[in-house]
């Protein structure tokens, strides 16, 4: 495919799209002040900033391009309508490694079974939304107002603990994020999967895992 990649150059972009070339896709890196010009492009993906994310996906969806969405602390929107008017897909997801979406699995399965759970998640100091998103959305998966915790730390990569206590006992499921080639699993599953989708907004990578 031929990709158009917004952030390429990022810490997380320029890990995923050596991934995708190794792949066979062909991808123009789009940076900060660059045009934001998909014309030819099969897909567009994002890993910027809150700010710079929607910006990006209006201009690809109005270029005829769907998108795959990895940057956090933004809310898609109407541009979920947007894209679907022009039978698009916007997919967007909070964690892109198939780990961390087994962990909000297997968290959603321990939930049922303890009274309580708080979630610790750690980041490296760079990132400039707090909580994760993938914190937020294993929280609402777990429901009753799960508490977050987050941590910002030189060292880290991404990584997250869901705490659950029940009565003399505890279970902690974790995950680790130990380098950013992780995410490029989940972008190449979504590209793969991307014209299967329904036009307009899917959000999250257990979509796409059975
Ligand atoms: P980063 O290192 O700061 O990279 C962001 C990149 O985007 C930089 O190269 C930046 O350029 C560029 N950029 C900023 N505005 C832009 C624009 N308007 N158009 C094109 N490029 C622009 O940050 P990161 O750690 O890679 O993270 C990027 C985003 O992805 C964050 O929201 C993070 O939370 C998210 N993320 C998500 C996942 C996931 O699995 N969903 C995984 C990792 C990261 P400059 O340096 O010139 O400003």
């Amino acid at each position: 495919m031929k990709i158009a990649f917004f952030g390429a150059e990022g810490k997380a972009g320029s890990a995923v799209v050596g991934r995708l070339e190794a792949a066979g896709h062909e991808v123009r890196g789009i940076e900060l002040g660059d045009e934001p010009d998909v014309s030819g492009c099969d897909a567009a993906v994002d890993f910027t900033t809150p700010d710079a994310a929607p910006v990006n996906v209006r201009a690809a969806l109005e270029q005829g391009v769907s998108c795959v969405v990895g940057t956090t602390g933004w809310e898609p929107g109407e541009l979920g309508t947007f894209a679907a008017e022009r039978g698009l897909r916007l997919f967007v997801a909070p964690n892109f490694s198939t780990g961390a979406v087994l962990m909000m699995r297997f968290a959603l399965e321990a939930a049922a079974h303890f009274p309580r759970a708080e979630i610790v998640e750690l980041h490296n100091e760079a990132k400039k939304d707090a909580p994760s998103g993938t914190a937020r959305a294993t929280a609402e998966l777990i429901g009753d107002g799960t508490e977050i915790h987050s941590v910002r730390l030189p060292g880290l990569v991404a990584h997250q603990e869901v705490i659950f206590g029940g009565e003399g006992q505890l279970l902690t499921i974790r995950h680790d994020t130990t380098g950013r080639e992780s995410f490029a699993d989940g972008v190449l599953l979504a590209l793969e999967k991307l014209d299967e989708l329904p036009p307009g907004l899917t959000i999250g990578l257990e979509t796409l895992i059975s």
